[in-house]
């Protein structure tokens, strides 16, 4: 290769290229380093999407040998913290956790600041988190028929909490309007952790949540609760019924999370962050946590890049047209 190259050139060109070549394995060797690993969630602090990263983070600690921390960037259904990994350096030191919400924005933003098929270094998925209608308890209706009917009487006068366009309490909501062929009164928070506050204060009527932020209110009985968006009960709360199973045939929706890095990560970096991943996952006291939330980790096959990425894909080709034919666009 370096035949036709005086010496000397030759020899510095060999030598930068070793260098080149090792400076990123010396770093994926001392990564994470002194330096601490941040888990964007693009959603408020103490929320479901919340719940689930310090959850995470907390047991990824010592499979990584460094500190992991959370930053709350939220604002535009998560679409602003998406942007801000999507910059990031890529080092793995900045690290989106996300949920469905990756592959319904695609659809639902007429144009992103970031490319989600092109920006992203896939980690792994992490849990598939099941939700629930709940309501203020000054709400009228009891039941979910009583829901139904009353919600198709009064429309607009409904007020329905959402985390923003391309959150899954906003999918959830599309989903529940378009079955009972009712358009409510949105109004969007960001995050359902605020929207949870305005439930419990009665100010906002109707809310569809993940599990992990609304089974401790459902079990203190401090909200209504009318079902579950999976079509089976949850362990958690065996009570309540599948919305599936009241009326709204085929209703399902889990929320599925991720964990993801900005593109151009260095594979070692990327795959000491999958082992940690799976580490975590397999840790009891996340298991137990989940558990009380309504949840369990991913089978270790899915807490891997190839299958976040195959998800993630097959998730936009689902959703794309479920959400252009409801027909609602943000700017
Ligand atoms: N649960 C929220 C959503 O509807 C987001 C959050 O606050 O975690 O997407």
């Amino acid at each position: 290769m370096f035949r036709h190259l005086p010496l000397s050139f030759a020899l510095s060109l060999a030598t930068g290229l070793a260098a080149a070549i090792a400076a990123p394995l010396a770093f994926a060797q001392n990564y994470p380093g002194s330096k601490p690993v941040t888990l964007i969630v693009p959603f408020s602090a103490g929320g479901p999407t919340d719940v689930l990263a310090r959850t995470l983070g907390h047991s990824m600690q010592s499979a990584l040998g460094g500190t992991v921390i959370v930053d709350n960037t939220p604002g535009a259904g998560g679409t602003i913290g998406i942007n801000k990994v999507a910059k990031a350096q890529a080092d793995g030191h900045t690290l989106l956790v996300m949920h469905i919400g990756f592959s319904t924005a695609p659809a639902l933003y007429k144009s992103l600041p970031y490319n989600t098929q092109g920006d992203f270094e896939p980690v792994g998925l992490i849990a598939d988190v099941p939700m629930t209608l709940i309501a203020a308890k000054k709400f009228a209706p009891n039941t979910f028929p009583e829901l139904a009917s009353y919600v198709k009487a009064n429309k607009a006068k409904v007020t329905l909490a959402n985390a923003g366009i391309g959150s899954a309490s906003h999918l959830c909501g599309l989903l529940f309007q378009s079955a009972l062929e009712a358009d409510l009164t949105t109004v969007p928070y960001k995050g359902t952790a605020p929207a949870m506050n305005d439930i419990l204060g009665g100010q906002v009527d109707l809310l569809c949540d993940q599990t992990t932020n609304t089974t401790g209110q459902i079990k203190s009985d401090k909200v209504k609760a009318y079902g579950v968006t999976t079509k089976t009960p949850v362990a958690s709360l065996p009570a309540l019924k599948p919305l599936a199973q009241q009326g709204l045939k085929d209703f399902e929706v889990a929320v599925w999370h991720g964990l993801w890095a900005p593109k151009g990560t260095p594979k070692p970096v990327v795959d000491k962050l999958v082992a940690a991943l799976k580490a975590a996952l397999k840790d009891e006291g996340l298991k137990k946590r989940l558990a009380d939330l309504g949840t369990e980790p991913v089978a270790d096959a899915k807490a891997a890049p190839d299958a976040l990425r195959t998800h993630a894909t097959a998730e936009i080709n689902k959703w794309g047209p479920i959400v252009k034919k409801a027909g609602v666009y943000a700017d």
